[in-house]
């Protein structure tokens, strides 16, 4: 059973009872990097998850609240950007197969059924939440993060920002953008 992971989470004090739950409110501030390249909750950014766990016939019921804050860059200026994540999940793992009782009539059945769907199964006492909250964290968080919904961005030209720059901002014909291109072009003539 592997415990380095920091999300498998023990149901030892849920009893498997079907109606018992129990309540947890857990932080998270050791962790890889969660996100997408741009924003991502970083490695010390604490996760909060309030978590019920429930205990239902076929195993556990874990129902979540993820909260978290991930930091980035935003894509047309490149300032930081903080956004600010909460959702919910909720998943049922299932009791490992010697937990459970032996269906009666056509055990292979259920062997199959648990083959072809991919249950999320217990490991043990252990539940691993890391998919759920991954994917919690995850899945809404925008590709392309802005400081602003109408930031301005960068002029292409020069690189400013065009916040800082004059309104009648502009670049002569002759720019640095064409001078660059003459010098990529020299090595080849
Ligand atoms: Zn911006
Ligand atoms: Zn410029």
């Amino acid at each position: 059973m592997t415990t380095k992971n920091p999300f498998s989470f023990s149901c030892h004090d849920l009893p498997r009872r079907a109606g018992e739950m129990r309540e947890y409110e857990l932080t998270y501030d050791e962790h890889e990097p969660i996100g997408v390249p741009l924003l991502a909750v970083p490695s010390e950014g604490p996760i909060y998850v309030d978590l019920r766990v429930e205990a239902v016939a076929q195993g556990v019921l874990a129902t979540g609240t993820v909260s978290a804050e991930a930091l980035g860059e935003c894509t047309r200026c490149l300032d930081p950007v903080t956004f600010d994540i909460e959702e919910t999940f909720q998943e049922l793992f299932h009791y490992q197969l010697d937990y459970r009782q032996k269906p009666k009539s056509n055990p292979t059945e259920a062997l199959v059924d648990l083959d072809e769907v991919e249950l999320l199964e217990m490991e043990g006492d252990f539940i691993n939440l890391e998919g759920p909250i991954r994917d919690a964290l995850v899945l809404n968080l925008p590709l392309n993060p802005l400081c602003s919904e109408d930031c301005p961005g960068l002029c292409p030209t020069c690189g400013l920002k065009w916040i800082d720059l004059p309104a009648d901002h502009a670049h002569a014909a002759s720019d640095i953008r064409w001078a660059g291109l003459t010098d990529w072009k020299s090595p080849n003539s």
